[in-house]
């Protein structure tokens, strides 16, 4: 079982590459297997409850059914390691985010000699920004009992067995690992360890890898993917990344995700508009946009430096997809503080937004901070956010009525059996809203993992319905 995010995705099917090229044979289904690795997410409390509760269920399967082996991994072990096996004695063994070449001990396919020879997990690369924070202790997590002092200070290389867990032609890939940044509210860092880079050969060893493989969307992700190459030495690191990239013949689109703010450089925005393959697309989560919330959230930056960064990428890239994500209720953010976002909301114009309830987290450092906004109020803040949110969206989807795009199709609907779905260069895998398509040309038969043409036709809050062409 695999939560969280796509990092976290990535992480799993490392540890899957892993235990099949030592001999283990998967099985996505838990009453079928012998071992049951939950992969968990830490990263607010809800994620964290998500987590308890799949482990929980997953013992289950132990107590009555055939599992004979329970392994914790992720960010929860991170966070919670001591905790999970005492309040949870069924779990058998736990793997930190920063060890997955354990999960072979851990599952029982290996032996302990086995650890011994992983070595190539570890990096050592590290930003000055990094070792400053360190040195503030940014990434002590001396107040979380059980948690062990070694930050986690792997990362995956293009020799390290993957199994896809995506569909066959799309794929995500970690370009980086780990977090210098301050960011109040966040204690990723602590539980990711510091930024670290993959070689730049390596990531694209693996693209050109994943391609010959039949992938035709890469997804590059990391925390910051915007910081990629810095502890290299490399300048522009992730444009040259996306260049280099956007060469390789069998890729089709290729798109990344979680820009930092103030890292969004002038070559960055050209590369994007410069190459076809390389979607107009960008994912910058903002998190607020009064100046005053930022600067407590230790981030920077305000509504007008975002606006005038906003307009610059819509002027260099046309018909850029925007989308971010806002956390509201952060201590001490007032009404009017509040109003700031709405207003700034209104005047972005996202294509696509996501809202989080600030929710504190022990060892973050506005765990500190007064003022805390009640849970009933913090609710009241999001769903404001994200009806003024829905508007925007629906006049935008709206105006692509008619308008015709390149459709990856993924195949028949989840919803139902009447309808397929796809993705356009708008669409990120997953977190985007819906492509239904309703029909396509009588001598067509299409092939989910194919690429078509597509009219947008009809247009709803989030979702859009499409017909081939
Ligand atoms: S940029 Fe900020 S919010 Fe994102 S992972 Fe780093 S510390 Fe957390």
């Amino acid at each position: 079982m695999s939560l969280g995010c796509p990092k976290n995705l990535v992480d799993s099917e490392v540890m899957m590459g892993l235990l099949t090229r030592a001999g283990a044979e998967l099985s996505p289904r838990a009453e079928d297997a012998d071992v049951i690795v939950v992969n968990t997410c830490s990263f607010i409390e809800s994620a964290q409850q998500e987590s308890v509760n799949t482990i929980l269920e997953m013992v289950e399967h132990k107590t009555s059914g055939r599992a004979k082996k329970i392994v914790v991994a992720g960010c929860l072990v991170e966070r919670f390691r001591d905790e999970i096996r005492r309040r949870i004695p069924e779990v058998d063994a736990v793997v930190g985010t920063g060890e997955l070449q354990n999960i072979l001990v851990a599952a029982g396919v290996a032996n302990s000699a086995t650890r011994k020879n992983d070595s190539p997990f570890v990096v050592l690369n590290s930003r000055a920004e990094g070792d400053a924070r360190e040195a503030e202790g940014r990434f002590s997590r001396e107040q979380w009992a059980g948690a062990i002092a070694d930050l986690p200070n792997y990362l995956y290389d293009e020799e390290t067995p993957r199994v896809l867990a995506t569909a066959k032609h799309t794929a995500y890939l970690k370009i980086a690992e780990g977090c210098d940044h301050p960011c109040s509210f966040c204690i990723i860092p602590q539980l990711r360890g510091k930024f670290r880079s993959r070689r730049f050969e390596s990531v694209i060893a693996e693209a050109e890898r994943l391609a010959r493989s039949c992938v035709r969307e890469i997804t590059l992700i990391g925390q910051d993917t915007t910081c990629y190459g810095e502890d290299l030495g490399l300048k522009d690191g992730l444009a040259r990344l996306l260049e280099k990239l956007a060469g390789i013949e069998d890729l089709r689109w290729i798109r990344f995700l979680y820009a930092y703010p103030n890292k969004i450089t002038g070559k960055l925005i050209e590369t994007i508009a410069a190459h076809e393959k390389l979607c107009s697309y960008m994912d910058v989560p903002l998190q607020h946009a009064s100046a005053s919330v930022l600067k407590r959230m230790k981030r920077g930056g305000g509504a007008d430096v975002f606006l005038r960064s906003i307009e610059k990428m819509r002027r260099a890239i046309p018909d850029l997809t925007l989308r971010t994500s806002f956390i509201v209720g952060f201590p001490g953010e007032t009404e009017k503080e509040f109003e700031e976002l709405c207003d700034f909301v209104r005047e972005a114009q996202f294509d696509w937004m996501g809202t989080f309830s600030y929710s504190d987290q022990e060892g973050a450092g506005a765990y500190r901070l007064e003022k805390k906004i009640s849970v009933s109020e913090i609710e009241r803040r999001r769903k404001h956010l994200m009806a003024i949110q829905r508007q925007i969206s629906r006049k935008r989807k709206k105006a692509l009525v008619g308008r015709e795009f390149e459709l990856l199709l993924e195949g028949m609907s989840e919803e139902t059996d009447l309808l397929m779905e796809g993705r356009t260069p708008m669409h990120a895998p997953e977190i985007d809203g819906k492509l239904f398509v309703n029909d396509f040309p009588a001598e067509l038969t299409p092939q989910p993992g194919e690429f078509y043409r597509c009219e947008i036709t009809e247009a709803h809050d989030y979702d859009l319905v499409a017909r081939i062409v």
